[in-house]
């Protein structure tokens, strides 16, 4: 092991899972998740916080041979709980994406789909290293992984029939992985991940390959990525916020991702907020409890500290103006202002502009509010306000005052309409449109715009 003094540590490298829709990511999640609490560990994640801990000796136990915990020094994986390359394109870290690596989906008997290709154009772009997970490995006729046998000798167990169908299948995906640029090849035969992509036959139903699956990501990790993971455990905590929530008893809460540093009860942090950083101090740092805890105790546990990288849910006074998708920064050490004016600078690359008429925009986080904004602007549709949250009375309010009557609407993408703006909604002179494609929620309003031009011709 190498050694590694306290003002460099390394870090949980952060892993997005991706991929087309139906192909099992949610599933795939799910079992990690479950895996990760029938392993016993104490502080298996069971409370949704955003994020997945899965500690270096959880994987160990789950991978049995196939992982020697001694090789490596990194400490885990953790896993950001919404799948999809929109929560991996619009949750940020310093510009960048919050997730050192990913996960790409894809089910064997499907192979490559359209948000398939979307999300390997994402990963070039960002130059994140992937794994691929050929999924639903188990719908192959014949497929008979033995209990805790590596994939790679299952395989070879396998009747050769049942063998060379999925090999067939693989090779298939193999193959599209190279007409996209990327050489790869069966896992246990890449050498060097930098240069390949390797792929996992899996099933995210049973189970079986998915310590494959996390064994790939750990070696991943702690070969090329060491040099990421070095931070200074003991700095200032820096993280992004994935959800604002209502807690009972604790107010707004924001789930965070702490990706640097540390953050400590008490400590002041500011928060990119609506209008502008929100300043405020930590009242509780909460963390989920294990499973068997919950029937008698509160469902979260108040823990003192928690250094990067790990999910936590923050109570302080004045979060209900905190935005998903911004930045978190403990101050500690350096004047308040620099701070402010650090997370003022990240907000504004995610300027959004506005006009004097125009429709109200709501998104989900920052990164998908200014996707919107863009594709807005293509297709020339002005923004009178936009803003990251879900459909609020307030909203409906603005929408209405819009000058021009095309304009009364609220296009939201990937939020919902809050339980008390649905009687306003029922009453209210203005258009609401919500979906979870960028593309499809403009078509939904230009096609509304054409037919009230021709209604009214
Ligand atoms: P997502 O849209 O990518 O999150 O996909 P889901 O995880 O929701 O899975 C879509 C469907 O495929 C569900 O009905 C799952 O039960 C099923 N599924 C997912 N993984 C597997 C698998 O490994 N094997 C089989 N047979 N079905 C799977």
């Amino acid at each position: 092991m190498t050694d590694h003094t306290n003002a460099d540590t390394l870090r949980t490298p952060i892993v997005a899972v991706l991929g087309h829709v139906d192909h099992g990511k949610t599933s795939l999640l799910d079992t990690i998740r479950g895996s990760a609490v029938s392993e016993g560990e104490a502080g298996a994640i069971t409370q949704h916080i955003g994020a997945t801990d899965i500690p270096l000796d959880t994987i160990s136990g789950m991978a049995g041979e196939l992982i020697d915990p001694t090789d490596f020094d990194l400490p885990g994986l953790l896993f950001i709980d919404t799948p999809g390359h929109h929560s991996f394109s619009t949750l940020r870290a310093r510009g960048g994406a919050l997730a050192d690596i990913a996960v790409l989906v894809v089910d064997v008997n499907d192979g490559f789909q359209p948000q398939t290709e979307e999300a390997i154009d994402i990963l070039r772009r960002t130059g994140t290293p992937f794994v691929v997970a050929a999924n639903k490995a188990d719908t192959t006729p014949g497929w008979n992984p033995q209990d805790g046998e590596p994939i790679q000798r299952s395989l070879e167990a396998q009747s050769e029939r049942a063998e060379s169908m999925l090999n067939e299948n693989l090779y298939e995906i193999i193959g599209q992985l190279s007409d996209a640029g990327f050489s790869a090849d069966l896992y246990w035969r890449v050498q060097d991940f930098q240069k390949n992509i390797g792929v996992v036959p899996l099933s995210a139903l049973t189970g079986e390959g998915v310590p494959d699956l996390l064994t790939v990501l750990m070696g991943l990790s702690q070969r090329f990525m060491k040099e990421e993971m070095a931070i200074d455990v003991q700095g200032p905590g820096e993280g992004t916020v994935l959800e604002v929530k209502d807690e009972r008893g604790f107010g707004s809460t924001i789930d965070t991702v702490v990706y640097d540093g540390v953050i400590r009860n008490g400590d002041t942090i500011v928060v990119g907020g609506q209008n502008e950083p929100i300043v405020t101090e930590v009242r509780a740092l909460l963390r989920p409890r294990p499973l068997e805890e919950i029937r008698t105790e509160k469902k979260f546990e108040k823990v003192a500290e928690v250094g990067a990288a790990a999910g936590v849910k923050i109570a302080a006074p004045d979060l209900d103006q905190a935005m998903a998708g911004a930045p978190v920064r403990v101050v500690r050490d350096r004047p308040l202002e620099g701070v402010i004016e650090e997370v003022k600078a990240e907000l504004a690359e995610i300027e959004v502009e506005t006009a004097e008429d125009g429709v109200v925009v709501k998104a989900d986080t920052l990164g998908s509010l200014e996707a919107m904004a863009n594709a807005l602007r293509e297709a020339e549709v002005p923004i009178l306000r936009a803003e990251v949250g879900d459909i609020a009375p307030r909203d409906i309010a603005v929408a209405e005052t819009a000058n021009q009557d095309e304009h009364k609407a609220i296009l939201g993408f990937n939020v919902d309409l809050l339980a008390n703006a649905e009687t306003e909604l029922e009453n209210a002179d203005m258009k609401l449109f919500t979906d979870e494609v960028i593309y499809q929620l403009i078509d939904d309003y230009e096609t509304y715009v054409e037919e009230r031009e021709r209604a009214q011709q």
